[in-house]
């Protein structure tokens, strides 16, 4: 019964071996995955992966170190392809200054673009930040409407961080408003089984209606598989160790987690 919410399918340790790492996946308890593009080319090949495989989703758009390589108009392209019901999501977008910072404006200016696609086509839209969360909280602000909802994953935030994401929606809405959408999730990837990872204290903060599992394979994989391609399976991994900060049973925190995939990507 569970979601990996971010998996890059199409990389080679996994795309070329699919069969056998959905089965994995499956045999580890994972019901869905939601597999992010990062361009066009891949928001083609994740079309077609999906369509294939019933427990794949897709999410279209351009990745934040990717925008520089294209004009504004390749998103038009990828707005093309919506309109699929297995396209549950926008990103992955977002912004990245560790990477490069040559090109912050045009960063942003995509993210924009990213929301009001969300917007327009009512699909959470999927943060991706680095060195980056409060411009990536200003962004979302400057440009929030109440049909916006969307996941900042691999959270890489301070407690104060987190609790200025999960007041995006309270500054923006009236309480006889709460229509359940206007919501911010958080996710934590297979780093936050390692010793030296910096933010065991947001993930103990954050509420347990507002957290997703993720895995971001094939990066970030969770001990032991540390320095190994991840894949969806090793997501129990991360799981376990999210129930460990946060003093819940494991199977409890599945549940959570379960539901709160479906309230945001609707699968
Ligand atoms: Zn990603």
């Amino acid at each position: 019964m569970i979601v990996d919410t971010h998996a890059h399918l199409y990389y080679e340790s996994l795309i070329n071996n699919i069969e056998d790492v959905l089965k994995r996946a499956e045999d580890a308890g994972v019901e869905k995955i939601i597999a992010p593009a990062v361009d066009y080319n891949t928001s083609l090949q994740l079309l077609e992966l999906s369509a294939k495989y019933n427990m794949i989703y897709a999410a279209l758009g351009i990745h934040p170190c990717d925008v520089n390589k294209y004009e504004y108009n390749e998103l038009e392209k990828i707005e093309k392809l919506f309109g699929n019901e297995k396209i549950v999501g926008v990103g992955e977008t977002g912004i990245d200054y560790y990477w490069d910072t040559s090109y912050n404006d045009k960063q942003k200016e995509f993210f924009r673009l990213h929301i009001e696609l969300a917007k327009d086509k009512e699909l959470p839209v999927i943060i991706h930040t680095r060195n980056s969360i409060d411009d990536a909280i200003q962004v979302v602000i400057e440009n929030y409407s109440e049909k916006l909802k969307g996941q900042f994953h691999c959270f890489d935030g301070t407690v104060e961080q987190l609790n200025k994401v999960m007041r995006i929606e309270n500054s923006f809405q009236s309480p006889e408003k709460s229509s359940g959408l206007g919501t911010f999730y958080v996710s934590f990837t297979g780093n936050v089984t390692y010793k030296k990872y910096s933010y065991t204290d947001t993930v103990a903060k954050i509420p347990i209606d507002k957290i997703l599992s993720e895995t971001d394979s094939p990066f970030l994989s969770p001990v032991p598989y540390r320095g190994k391609p991840n894949e969806p399976a090793y997501i129990v991994n991360t799981i376990k160790k999210i129930a460990e900060i946060k003093n819940m049973n494991e199977e409890d925190m599945k549940k959570q987690l379960r539901e709160n995939a479906k309230s945001l990507f609707n699968i």
